[in-house]
């Protein structure tokens, strides 16, 4: 068949088929036991082969155009199960400096126990990735754009000193989405999703992924068999129900971000906004080379005698909520959730302000978001 179009591709690659019944959508295989006699493959669902677990993985892979995927109970899993699959006893990991705060935590509290060496670039520049490299490197990591400042990464770049060295490189690619990025255009190797976020979209289901060759999917699948960190059909379901409408909502969050990063950016009351659609972000021109489009993610500085919390408890159609992605626009303070266990100075110091909003942007009408806006930060003066 002739190459799909992207929202064709959400809708209709790995569908399960109703050969029973004719219906329009997957049925859900909810059975945990199958035969084992006289059958091709033997299913079991911690083995991530059930009839909507291998559909999922199919339409998934399609997406970020790789060979094979799969999926697990959380984001968290997906990031845990595939570091461990590549990494052993002895084996040394480069991580870029800002990662996603459950990562960083897995990597320093877990790592030693495993004799795993881990080193975080002190800056995104190549040549600190370059200078983090020992002997027994054999894995590159990275997340762009990262949370909640929104930096890019150089995917090529970090993809052709990998290649130069001979490590596998691994992008979390959860913010971007393969609706806006594909990093193995760019030569990584591995991506990792939370699910929870842009795929899932409703903030209604807790699921990660990765995509990849079909042989590192082997070798992922290997310890994800020994982990069990696997997805239960029904949350499989709604997963490949949400994705049919991830190009629509995706690409109408990032408008909506770009929109909305515009008027922030023009606000009296606002100090600095961070969104790598803005000519005015120092990373644009990269950010323009390997993104479609920027995203739906940005972060805004409100500035000083506008309290962060007050501001947020002013809105009335904007929630405030600890995750992201949703249809829905919320908003999300680092310095007092996130980062709030890290001194001030700390924060200062990652450039995490106190003012600092994380906003991510939902699908509604751009002139309603700005109303609400406009009505809190008229109340928050007060
Ligand atoms: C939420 C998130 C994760 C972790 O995903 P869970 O589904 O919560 O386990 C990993 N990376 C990024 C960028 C995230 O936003």
């Amino acid at each position: 068949m002739k190459k799909l179009g992207i929202n064709t591709t959400c809708v209709h690659i790995g569908e399960v088929k109703d050969t029973q019944f004719k219906g329009a959508i997957s049925p859900i295989f909810m059975s945990t036991s199958y035969a084992f006699d006289g059958v091709e493959v033997k299913r079991y669902p911690r083995y991530l082969n059930t009839p909507n677990q291998e559909a999922l993985c199919k339409k998934i892979a399609a997406l970020e155009k790789t060979e094979n995927a799969l999926i697990f109970g959380s984001g968290m899993a997906a990031v845990s199960h595939t570091l461990l699959a590549f990494l052993q006893k002895g084996d040394h990991i480069v991580l870029q400096q800002t990662l996603y705060g459950g990562t960083y935590n897995f990597v320093v509290e877990e790592f030693e126990k495993f004799g795993i060496e881990y080193t975080f670039t002190k800056s995104l520049k190549i040549d600190d990735f370059k200078k983090a490299i020992k002997p027994n490197t054999k894995v590159l990591f990275i997340e762009t754009p990262s949370n909640p400042l929104l930096t890019i990464t150089d995917m090529k770049a970090v993809a052709d000193v990998a290649k130069e060295n001979g490590l596998i490189t691994m992008i979390d690619n959860t913010f971007a989405t393969p609706i806006n990025q594909t990093p193995i255009d760019f030569g990584i190797d591995i991506m990792i999703h939370s699910a929870t976020k842009y795929m899932g979209g409703h903030s209604d289901i807790l699921a990660g992924a990765v995509a990849a060759s079909n042989q590192q999917i082997e070798r992922i699948w290997n310890i994800a068999k020994n982990l069990g960190g696997s997805l239960s059909d029904f949350t499989v379901w709604m997963l490949e129900r949400s994705l049919k409408t991830m190009n629509l909502r995706v690409k109408r969050q990032s408008k909506n971000a770009l929109k909305m990063a515009k008027y922030l950016e023009k606000h009296p009351k606002i100090a600095k906004v961070y969104y790598p659609g803005l000519k005015t972000h120092p990373q644009y021109a990269l950010a323009k080379k390997q993104m479609k489009r920027f995203g739906g993610m940005l972060s805004f500085e409100l500035k000083e005698g506008i309290d962060a919390m007050e501001f947020q408890k002013n809105l009335q159609l904007i929630k405030p909520s600890m995750s992201l992605a949703g249809v829905e626009s919320t908003t999300l303070s680092p310095a007092q959730t996130s980062h709030a266990l890290l001194s001030s100075e700390a924060r200062e110091k990652q450039g995490i302000k106190d003012g600092l909003i994380r906003f991510s942007v939902g699908i509604e009408e751009v002139k309603d978001l700005i109303v609400d806006i406009e009505q809190a930060i008229e109340k928050s003066l007060v």
